[in-house]
């Protein structure tokens, strides 16, 4: 079995997650079984409580694990499974050693950072090397290299390294290479920098993935090369991709990186066949048609917040070889200044997941304009519970009706807190959570796009319809066309006098990749193309 270990140094943001996830697309189009694993240095246990503006979106895994955005790419970049032994923060590392402390694990012992901590981060590579049978272990470090926070982790992968043997290893350091605009050159002395830093710590990278604005010439190159101790060959220009974070494993390819990393392994594969990628890739840059749609919530300005969110958009764009300008919407700004100016010309309406109350009466008002206006509306976990407000409101004329979440003493509380949470106090890790599964009802829209009848979803949620008031709705001409098995919990609701009008209480973004993208979005963008060019594609 072999590892691959990606470091990054500079700066934070430059995309090791996406690095990983696209060398991870190149090594299984080799033949390779590949598994992905992420360790965030923070001392969370999981990022699930955290907030969007701290973290970025919260990616749900099948087993209900909360994880980091990153282990969203690996699984749309790969087919790899991911479980919460994908993703080690320090507090669960500390976690453990503290509880092994507790239990006489380390008796007589005084317990320290080396070895019990960084044993236990070594066992975890260990433990997913074991249970995934993979022939390659991508572990990504997160944070920048020179983080106290981060320094267990580099002392526990190198020493794994010199443990693995010689062959069995490879460190892969993602840096930047800024372009000084006042000397019109790019700078190498940053990556030379974090590369020093690296080897302080008994590390010496054997590829340098150097992110640029600007392509890296052969003398910048054979800078690299020689202050960071790699090959020339080693040095990898990770331009800005022009269109699309898909582009990357090709990217990665031109600059033959999957190539050094097997040899570097002394791994014997074929080349990959990337053919079915170009075509995802030729579909994102000159798609045949087009078409823009809304996404209305509360965390907008931020790029991260609804990362898979937006990615599914685009693949329900790639399935129906259509590019999708997305407008971000922020939901207050409905609020103040009504849905006509800001919701028209737009081929559809998304409302994804969130908490609090903050936006969610611009969010109702989109789902009204979207209903009202037969413009195609698709609701996301929060985004269902908006339109069930919605329809309560105005069509039921349920006056205030709303969600126990947002108006605890509102007399209709059409949304209201799950059986299970009613005696949940604490907030890490409790929500309902995870893939379970869905039942749809024959001959609705939702059944019809899927083409199946039982479906598995990921959920995140604490709230639910309120089944008090099932058939009120169900008389309105709300149509219930999914529940859990047993059809107590509602999962997803539609229209029929509308050409799409479908939300669910589960979130099938994260079900969806660039080459398989899920049927609900492929669904939405196809209606949204067909309501503002009035017909099929
Ligand atoms: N806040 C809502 C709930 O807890 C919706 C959650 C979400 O959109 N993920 O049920």
């Amino acid at each position: 079995m072999k590892f691959i270990f990606v470091t990054g140094g500079v700066v934070s943001s430059l995309g090791k997650g996406l690095t990983a996830a696209a060398l991870g697309t190149l090594l299984e189009n080799r033949g390779l079984k590949v598994a992905l694993q992420k360790f965030d240095p923070y001392l969370n246990v999981d990022p699930g409580t955290m907030s969007p503006y701290q973290h970025g979106e919260v990616y749900v895994l099948d087993d209900g694990a909360e994880t980091d955005l990153d282990l969203g790419h690996y699984e749309r970049f790969t087919s790899t499974k991911l479980s919460r032994m994908n993703n080690l923060t320090s507090g669960q590392v500390y976690q453990k050693v503290l509880n092994n402390e507790r239990e006489g694990v380390y008796l007589g012992k005084t317990v320290q950072v080396i070895p019990h901590v960084t044993d236990e981060i070594k066992r975890r590579i260990h433990l997913l090397a074991e249970t995934s049978k993979a022939d390659v272990i991508i572990t990504e470090i997160g944070g920048t290299t020179g983080d106290i926070e981060g320094l267990p982790f580099v002392e526990a992968i190198r020493e794994f390294a010199l443990e693995a043997g010689v062959g069995n290893t490879c460190f892969i350091h993602v840096t930047y290479v800024p372009f000084i605009k006042a000397a019109g050159e790019l700078k190498t002395k940053p990556t030379q920098q974090s590369v020093a830093k690296l080897r302080e710590i008994g590390i010496t990278p054997h590829i340098i993935a150097c992110r640029c604005e600007k392509p890296l010439d052969k003398e910048l190159r054979q800078k690299i090369s020689m202050f960071c101790n790699v090959p020339v060959e080693a040095v990898i220009e990770a331009k800005d991709v022009d269109h699309s974070i898909y582009e990357m494993p090709l990217m990665l390819q031109r600059e033959r990186m999957d190539d050094l990393v097997c040899r570097l392994l002394h791994l014997t594969t074929p080349a990959p066949n990337m053919a079915y990628w170009q075509e995802i890739i030729r579909k994102l840059i000159a798609p045949q048609h087009r078409v823009r749609v809304g996404v209305v919530g509360k965390y907008i300005e931020l790029q991260d917040a609804y990362k898979s969110v937006y990615e599914a958009i685009i693949h329900g764009g790639i399935a129906n070889d259509c590019g999708v300008e997305i407008v971000q919407i922020d939901a207050e700004t409905i609020e103040k200044e009504g849905p006509a100016k800001i919701l028209k010309g737009l081929g559809g309406i998304l409302v994804p997941g969130g908490f609090g109350e903050r936006g969610t009466e611009g969010k109702i008002i989109a789902a009204q304009y979207a209903r009202e206006n037969k413009v195609p509306y698709f609701g996301l976990c929060l985004g269902m519970q908006i339109a069930t407000i919605e329809y309560a409101r105005n069509v039921l004329k349920l006056d205030k009706a709303h969600s126990t979440e947002f108006n605890p003493d509102t007399p209709h509380p059409v949304i209201a807190l799950l059986d299970a949470q009613r005696k949940v106090t604490k907030k890490g890790g409790t929500m309902r959570l995870g893939a379970m599964p869905c039942q749809l009802t024959l001959g609705t829209k939702a059944a019809a796009l899927y083409g199946s009848f039982v479906i598995q979803e990921r959920h995140r949620h604490r709230y639910e319809f309120n089944n008090a008031y099932r058939e009120k709705f169900e008389k309105a001409g709300f149509v219930f066309s999914g529940t859990s098995p047993d059809g107590k919990l509602v999962e997803v609701i539609e229209l029929t006098n509308h050409p799409f009008y479908i939300a669910s209480q589960f979130h099938p973004e994260f079900m969806s990749k660039p080459h398989q993208p899920h049927p609900l979005f492929k669904g939405f963008i196809a209606a949204a193309h067909e309501h503002i060019h009035h017909k099929p594609l």
